[in-house]
Order: C-alpha cells, then structure tokens, then sequence
C-alpha cells in the first residue's frame, strides 16, 4: 500500500514539476526512488519473516518516519503548493491510524511537528524574505490542530479495535472449550463411566464395519461373549460395590493382558465383548484362557476372601456375516459354556 501511495505522490510531483508548481533541481529520482527502495527492503524482510521479532508499532512508526522525511522534502521543493501539500501528513498518518495507540500517534506526530517546523526554520533561515510570517505560523497552527484532531480520533479508534479484538480472543476461549466440552460428551457417550471400557453403543457402530473390512482384506476376525459366573452370588455375599471392584478389575485384566487395537467392551452388566482384530481362533482361544487362568487365582477380598471365574463363547467372522448374527453364535457358545460347568471357553465357527 505504502509503495503505490509513493508511486502515486511521484507521479504528482513528476507533473508538478512539469508545470512549474515544483522547483524544476527537484531530486525526485533520488527521494522517491531512495523511499521505495527501503520500503522494497522491509516488504522482503516481512515476507520472509526476518522481522518478525520487530514488534509492529515500531515498524509502522519507521516507515512513517521515512514517508513524513519524504513529504518535507516534497514541501521543500513545492513552489506555492505548501499548505495545500500539508494534507499529505495526514496521509502518511492514516497508514498509524489501524495499528498504532495513541501514545504512538502521539510520538508519530511530533516527528511530523518536529519535520515541519525544522523545515519552516530553515526556510527562513535561507531566504527571510520569500515567506509571509503569518501564513507560515498559520500552516504551522493548521498542522498543529489537524494531528491533535487525529490523535483523538486514533486512539478512540485503537481503543475500539481493541476492544473487539480482546472480544473475538473471548469468543474464541468460548468456542474451544464448547469444542473441548463435545468431545468430552462425545466420549462419555461411548465409554463405561465404572471401568472406562468402550460400552454396547460403541460396540454397535464398529462391528458391522470390521467384519466388512476383515472379509475384504481376507483376515480373521473373532468375537467373544464373556459373562463372570456366579456374580449375582458375588454380590449378594459381599455387597453390590465389592460387585463392583471385581468388575473393574476384571477389566483391567481385558485391558492389560490383551492387544491395544483389540476391541474391549463392557456389552451389559457382568457381561464383555472382545472383538479380536485380524486373529485366528486358535490365537484368541489362547489368549482368553491365558486370561482365565490368571483372573481365577485373583483373591478378591469381601465379607471373606473369594475368587472369580468367567465363561466365554468365541466365535468367527463368516463372509456376509452381521454384527448380530455374529454376536448371537458368540452367545450360543457363551450358553453352551455355562451349561457345561462354567470357567469354561468354547468356540464356533
Ligand atoms: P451366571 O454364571 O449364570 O452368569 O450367573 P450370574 O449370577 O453371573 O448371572 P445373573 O444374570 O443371574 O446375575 C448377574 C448379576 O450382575 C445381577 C446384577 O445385579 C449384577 N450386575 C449387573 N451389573 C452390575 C454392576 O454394574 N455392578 C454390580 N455390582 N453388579 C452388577
Ligand atoms: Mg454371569
Ligand atoms: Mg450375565
């Protein structure tokens, strides 16, 4: 933006200097081409990010500095334009207006202040008698009360950018902890709250997808109905929470002696369902027994000391199988197994 409004006050000059508005030893080559030469520079340098420690007020307040040098010397070589060339400090400072407070107005237009009245000075210094007093303290006044008028006005507008920034960044820390808040529901809504295990609703949503994609790549894939016996038993002896505890430890044995990209869930009361990913029957039958073995020596610790047991039906994925017609040959075996004794695992096809 900067270099077009370089490049557009050029152009003015170039005519002006063509019309004799301007002093005709203008350096224009010199002044203009020298200013978007920096400002080239700083473009690469912001682009490329070298500057990206500088913070942006004392940038902006550089590149004003650079544009209010060039405006002086612009007023310097004008013949009669001066007052009327007065505006284009207010141009340089709207490129503040946006990005800085109004104490760097406030600095930005005493450089201003400090620019024009060196060159007023040295005007009369170099020739008393070209210049009426009046219209050049009046210039000076016009300049003086035309930045105060801005400083104001800047710093009520900084402060409003402000204020709908620090509302956006609110909005935002709203935003992520309603996102953080979802997903958290969303978790809840498919997690066991007693043993964190993955719960029936989950079970339900990804099965019927891993037994497609078991049958496409032609892997094996197994599901196991697991039911703790004799746990009403368990809890009328030794009172619903020691239940409990067996059913949390229970899990953790799922959790710790099985595979991470197994699926664990906790299908219903003492009842768990694994879907054993890309496994052979033998391979699961072997690691629900390893399981058993070490979850029936377990002594838990109630009214008395006691153990507990499970029984599991196992069955395999078939071409064209369902999530329920595997989970109900699953069950069949599960029944089979507790018919047969309990802390029993059989299997089918
Ligand atoms: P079986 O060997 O035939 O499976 O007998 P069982 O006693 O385990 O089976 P039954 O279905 O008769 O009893 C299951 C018990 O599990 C009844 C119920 O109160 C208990 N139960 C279900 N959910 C929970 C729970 O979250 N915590 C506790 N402590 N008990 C539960
Ligand atoms: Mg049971
Ligand atoms: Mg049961």
């Amino acid at each position: 933006m900067a270099i077009y409004s370089y490049l557009l006050l050029w152009l003015g000059v170039s005519a002006g200097i063509s019309i004799n508005l301007f002093s005709t030893d203008t350096p224009h080559f010199l002044m203009f081409g020298g200013v978007l030469l920096v400002n080239f520079c700083i473009s690469v340098l912001v682009v490329s990010g070298k500057l990206d420690n500088v913070r942006e007020a004392p940038l902006t307040i550089g590149q004003i500095t650079l544009g209010v040098g060039l405006i002086t010397l612009v007023i310097h070589y004008s013949n009669e334009l001066e007052g009327g060339l007065l505006v284009l400090y207010f141009l340089a400072m709207m490129f503040g207006l946006f990005a800085l407070s109004r104490k760097h107005l406030l600095v930005v237009s005493m450089i201003i202040m400090c620019a024009y009245t060196g060159h007023e000075i040295w005007h009369w210094h170099a020739e008393p008698l070209n210049k009426l007093v009046s219209i050049s303290v009046g210039h000076w006044f016009i300049l003086l009360l035309g930045l105060i008028w801005f400083v104001y006005i800047g710093g009520y507008i900084f402060a409003l950018q402000e204020s709908h920034r620090e509302q956006r960044r609110l909005l935002q820390e709203q935003q992520d902890e309603l996102e953080a808040q979802n997903s958290q529901l969303s978790e809840y809504a498919i997690r066991d709250s007693l043993t964190n295990l993955h719960n029936r609703r989950y079970l339900l949503e990804h099965l019927d997808t891993e037994i497609t994609r078991h049958n496409k790549l032609d892997q094996p894939l197994q599901l196991a109905v697991i039911d703790l016996d004799f746990f009403k038993q368990i809890n009328d002896t030794h009172g619903h929470h020691i239940g409990d505890k067996v059913l949390v430890s229970f899990a953790d044995y799922l959790r710790e002696g099985l595979r991470a990209d197994d699926l664990i869930i906790r299908y219903g009361g003492e009842e768990f369902v694994v879907v054993f990913i890309n496994t052979s029957q033998d391979k699961a039958l072997i690691a629900l027994q390893r399981l058993q073995e070490l979850f029936s020596k377990h002594v838990f610790t109630g009214n008395s000391q006691f153990t507990s047991s499970f029984s599991a039906g196992i069955a395999q994925s078939h071409a064209n199988d369902s999530a329920s017609k595997l989970l109900q040959r699953a069950d069949k075996a599960l029944y089979k197994a507790k018919s047969q004794g309990r802390n029993l695992i059989v299997t089918v096809n």
